[in-house]
């Protein structure tokens, strides 16, 4: 069975500086504190152990080259730390001398757990989310948007140590630990002890003086740099999808970077609107076109003049759907196949007075007949007028409620402004 690497328990490479393995230690140590994570407490003694080797130089040459037994054999020597403390660590937690170490699988709060033992993944960065405003055009055809973006990456001329070697001190205000305790009297006897994130080093626990601080980055460690990233929007992509950059958010020391996420936004279209692959547009036609047959043209999103023909006798009527196979959206990553396009269509009628008596004679003589409706006579019926009916009279019409008030004979006013109403 393989050692516990004390690198890969911190989550450093081998060639980390003392810099980035205090950080990753005191980003470590704040998660996984036994006040915090209770269950992780063998994991912060393990990394406590990771951190007390790999800070001291002498011991992380002794394990740098002999590995973890070679600091066994020099442990209770001169410089080597406590025997007791070193058997303590790998009698219980590590099992034996080195072989239980993959029986630690098992321990909780261990979210990264690798297979190569107790090695928490590297913290990752945030994800940058980005919009990209796209045309229905786009997706339908498919194309390559340029998006310039800035974002930090580590300063090349300190790589990412915020000064010149040894100009990192530890951090006065908090002793190096990043977060500063403070305690606040509650009553008497109970004191809350608060943790927060040190204000001076921001939780780093170190700082750099102001004038060993690299030029480049003025200590903050990174720089902007705008970066264009060339976004293949395929055919078929749907309004909100989202492309991916893996690993191009911003860069921080210790900090895997986290992706760049596109998100499409498409814009409305002013013809068509999209179900799925599907398109769907409205055409308005009249009552000769319903009745007698059209021809019109739509253009497609690639460009081509679609000629849709209805021959006579296809009587279209009002609100209804008519499909043009696979005129719709190609289907994303399988272009060649596409949707259909539906065609609503809206039949405009001619407005009153546009007829005349007489043509209204020629048309019943070609329509069909009028269906035979059966008039109820007698005393129980009233005839009554269609008028035009126009809300605001009767919102404020105090004047015409009024007047069917007058001649109506009170027995049943409910039924007066039914018929009011469907005026
Ligand atoms: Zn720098
Ligand atoms: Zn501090």
């Amino acid at each position: 069975m393989a050692e516990p690497n004390l690198y890969e328990i911190l989550g450093v490479s081998k060639n980390a500086n003392s810099g980035e393995i205090k950080r990753a230690y005191h980003r470590l140590a704040k998660e996984f504190h036994p006040d915090k994570n209770p269950e992780a407490g063998d994991h912060f003694k393990e990394i406590s152990f990771a951190y007390e080797v790999l800070s001291n130089p002498e011991k992380k040459e002794i394990y740098d080259r002999h590995g973890l037994q070679g600091l066994k054999e020099g442990a209770g020597g001169a410089g080597g730390f406590p025997g007791d403390m070193f058997e303590g660590l790998f009698g219980g937690l590590f099992g034996g001398p080195f072989g239980g170490f993959g029986g630690m699988g098992g321990m909780g709060g261990m979210g990264g757990m690798g297979g190569m033992g107790g090695r928490p993944r590297k913290r990752k960065g945030e994800d940058t989310v980005h919009q990209l405003k796209v045309t229905l055009e786009d997706l339908y055809n498919g194309k390559v948007a340029k998006m310039k973006l800035s974002k930090s990456i580590i300063c090349t001329k300190c790589q990412g140590v915020g000064g010149k070697a040894g100009a990192m001190q530890p951090c006065r205000t908090c002793s190096g630990r990043g977060i500063k305790i403070t305690m606040r009297q509650l009553g008497p006897g109970m004191v809350q002890q608060m943790q927060s994130v040190c204000p001076d080093c921001r939780g780093e626990g170190e700082m750099i003086n102001e004038r060993d601080r690299c030029k480049a980055c003025k200590g903050t460690k990174t720089v902007s740099e705008v970066k264009i990233l060339e976004v293949n929007v395929d055919k078929g992509m749907q309004d909100g999808q989202k492309i991916p950059f893996r690993g191009e958010g911003h860069q921080q020391p210790g900090v895997e970077p986290g992706d760049v996420i596109i998100v499409l936004h498409q814009i409305e279209h002013d013809l068509f609107s999209r179900k799925g692959d599907n398109l769907v547009c409205t055409h308005k036609i009249g009552i000769t076109e319903a009745l007698c047959g059209f021809e019109f043209s739509i253009q497609q999103l690639d460009g081509r003049n679609l000629v849709v023909k209805n021959p006579p006798g296809n009587v279209i009527e009002p609100g209804g759907v008519k499909c043009v196979p696979s005129e719709g959206m190609p289907h994303y990553r399988n272009p060649f196949e596409k949707g259909n396009l539906f065609v609503k269509f809206d039949v405009t009628f001619p407005e009153t007075g546009f007829i005349t008596e007489a043509q209204v004679k020629s048309l019943e003589a070609l329509l069909p007949p009028r269906e035979q409706v059966q008039v109820p006579e007698g005393e129980n019926v009233d005839e009554v007028n269609l008028e035009e009916y126009e809300a605001h009279r009767n919102s404020h019409g105090g004047n015409r409620r009024e007047a069917y008030h007058d001649d109506s004979d009170e027995e049943d006013p409910g039924v007066r402004r039914v018929q009011c109403a469907s005026q």
